[in-house]
C-alpha cells in the first residue's frame, strides 16, 4: 500500500505525478531545490523538502538528499519522473535497499537498457529487429573501426554507450572522416557521460521515430498501449509528437507491439517503458529502450484514456494490471508540443520571468505546465515549460486545434518557441503526412 510518495523531480513532470496522487489518496512529498522554492507543485503538495542549491548536481541528483527526504518525511515510494535520477540504476538500487519503493524497473533492468550496446543485443536475442551495425563496443583499433565502418557500410553514426538526451552521437559519411569523427565521440561522451565506450550503427537517412509504450506488471502481464511519432526533432531532441504514428496499419502495429511485449517478458520488465525504433521503408529497427514515463506520454493517454502515471503507482505497488490487451482501444489522434523557453531560430535558452501568461483551452485541449503569472523560468534546468497536447477523431482535427491552442497561448516576458510551433503545424508537408527525423534541420535551412 502506497500513502504517502516522494516525487524526486520539478516542472510539470512534478505537478503532472501530484495530480495522480491526489487522485489516487496518496499524500506527496514535493523534494525541491532552492530555485524551486516559490513553485506550484511546491505549493501543491502534503509536504515538501528542500534538497539543497540551485545546480542540479547537489539537489536533483543528490542521491543522498533525496533518500534523506523520504526517511524524515515517513514516505513509502519514490518516483524519480523523466531525466535527473530516473534511468540511474545506482539510486534506484540505493532506493530499495534503503526500504522505499521505486516507481520503475529493478535497478538490473535499467542497467541492461542503460548501456545501449548491452540493450541491443539484448533486443536482438529477443527477436527485436535492430539497426545493422558493430555488435558491441568499438574496440581501441583504428584498423578494426575502419573494417567496422566498411562491412556496415557509409554513412554511419558513432554513439556512445552510456548517451542520452540526444547527446554523443556523431554521423560520418565518408572514410576520411572516420578515425577523427570516432576520437571526437570518445572525448566528448567521457566528458558527458565519465564512459568513452562507442559503437556504431548504419546511420538512417531518412527513417521516422515510432516508439511504442508497454505497461508490465510484476506478475508477468504486458500490454503495448500503441505507438507514437516523434520524428520532429532538432538536434536529436523531440519537440512535436503524435498518436498513434501516421501510416503505421492495425495489423504491423499488433506485430511490433508484440514484439515489445515478448522482449519485456523476457527480462522480466516492470512498469512503464518505452521502446523507440528508427522506420524507414517499412521497416522497423530498435534504437533503444527507455525504462521511465516519457516526456510525451500524453498523447498516448489521450488516445487509450489510460492515466499511465496511475499505472506506474498501481504496478510498483504490486496491483495486477486492470487491462488486457483486447481492452486498449484507439481513438482518434493527439498531437503534443513542448514549449521551450528559448530563441525559436537559435534555440538558445532564454530563461527569465514570465510577466504574462494565457493558457490555451477548449474541446479536446490539455496542458501539462507548471508555470503561471510572474514565475521566473530558472536557468539551471531544462528549458521546456509546457507541453500543449490536442486530441481530436483525426490527424486533421488535432492539428486544426493545436493551431488554434498556439494562436490562443500567450507567454511573455520571455522568449518561446511557440512560435516554431505555430509554424510547424501549418506546414503543408507535414499536414499532410508525416516527415522523418531531419525534415526540421532542412527547413531551418531554407
Ligand atoms: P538518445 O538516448 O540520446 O535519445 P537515441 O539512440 O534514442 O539517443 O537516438 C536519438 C535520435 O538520434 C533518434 O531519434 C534519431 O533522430 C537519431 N539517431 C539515432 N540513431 C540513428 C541512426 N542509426 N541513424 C540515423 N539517426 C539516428
Amino acid at each position: 500500500m502506497i500513502d504517502k510518495l516522494v516525487i524526486a523531480n520539478r516542472g510539470e513532470i512534478a505537478l503532472r505525478i501530484l495530480r495522480t496522487c491526489r487522485e489516487l489518496g496518496i499524500r506527496t512529498v514535493a523534494l525541491h531545490s532552492d530555485a524551486d522554492r516559490d513553485t506550484k507543485y511546491v505549493r501543491l503538495a502534503d509536504e515538501s523538502v528542500c534538497i539543497g542549491p540551485p545546480q542540479a548536481a547537489e539537489s536533483y541528483l543528490n542521491i543522498p538528499a533525496v533518500i534523506a527526504a523520504a526517511e524524515v518525511t515517513d514516505a513509502v515510494a519514490i518516483h524519480p519522473g523523466y531525466g535527473f535520477l530516473a534511468e540511474n540504476a545506482d539510486f534506484a538500487e540505493r532506493v530499495e535497499q534503503s526500504g522505499f519503493i521505486f516507481i520503475g524497473p529493478s535497478a538490473e533492468t535499467i542497467r541492461l537498457m542503460g548501456d545501449k550496446v548491452s540493450a541491443i543485443s539484448h533486443m536482438r536475442q529477443a527477436g527485436v529487429p535492430c539497426v545493422p551495425g558493430s555488435n558491441g563496443v568499438l574496440p581501441n583499433d583504428n584498423q578494426a573501426v575502419i573494417e567496422t565502418a566498411t562491412r556496415i557500410g557509409y554513412p554511419v553514426i558513432i554513439k556512445a554507450t552510456a548517451g542520452g538526451g540526444g547527446k554523443g552521437m556523431r554521423a560520418v559519411h565518408t572514410e576520411a572522416a572516420l578515425l577523427n569523427a570516432w576520437r571526437v565521440t570518445r572525448n566528448e561522451s567521457l566528458a558527458a557521460f565519465g564512459d568513452d565506450s562507442v559503437y556504431m550503427e548504419r546511420y538512417l537517412e531518412q527513417p521516422r521515430h515510432v516508439e511504442f509504450q508497454i505497461l508490465a506488471d510484476q506478475h508477468g502481464n504486458v500490454i503495448h498501449l500503441g505507438d507514437r511519432d516523434c520524428s520532429m526533432q532538432r538536434g536529436h531532441q523531440k519537440i512535436l509528437e503524435e498518436a498513434p504514428a501516421p501510416g503505421i496499419d492495425p495489423d504491423t502495429r499488433s506485430r511490433m507491439g508484440a514484439c515489445c511485449i515478448e522482449a519485456c517478458r523476457s527480462m522480466g520488465y516492470r512498469g512503464a517503458g518505452t521502446f523507440e525504433f528508427l522506420y524507414e521503408n517499412g521497416e522497423f529497427f530498435f534504437i533503444e529502450m527507455n525504462t521511465r514515463i516519457q516526456v510525451e506520454h500524453p498523447v498516448t493517454e489521450l488516445i487509450t484514456g489510460i492515466d499511465i502515471v496511475r499505472e506506474q503507482i498501481q504496478i510498483a505497488a504490486g496491483e495486477v494490471l486492470q487491462h488486457t490487451q483486447e481492452d486498449i482501444q484507439f481513438i482518434g489522434h493527439a498531437i503534443e508540443c513542448r514549449i521551450n523557453a528559448e530563441d525559436p531560430d537559435t534555440f538558445l535558452p532564454s530563461p527569465g520571468t514570465i510577466t504574462q501568461y494565457h493558457q490555451p483551452g477548449g474541446p479536446g485541449v490539455r496542458v501539462d505546465s507548471h508555470i503561471f503569472n510572474n514565475y521566473t523560468v530558472p536557468p539551471f534546468y531544462d528549458s521546456m515549460i509546457a507541453k500543449v497536447i490536442t486530441h481530436g477523431e483525426s490527424r486533421e482535427r488535432a492539428l486544426t486545434r493545436m493551431h488554434g491552442a498556439l494562436q490562443e497561448m500567450v507567454v511573455d516576458g520571455i522568449k518561446t518557441n511557440i512560435p516554431l510551433h505555430r509554424r510547424l503545424v501549418t506546414d503543408s508537408a507535414f499536414r499532410r503526412r508525416p516527415v522523418d527525423i531531419h525534415y526540421l534541420e532542412r527547413i531551418r535551412r531554407t
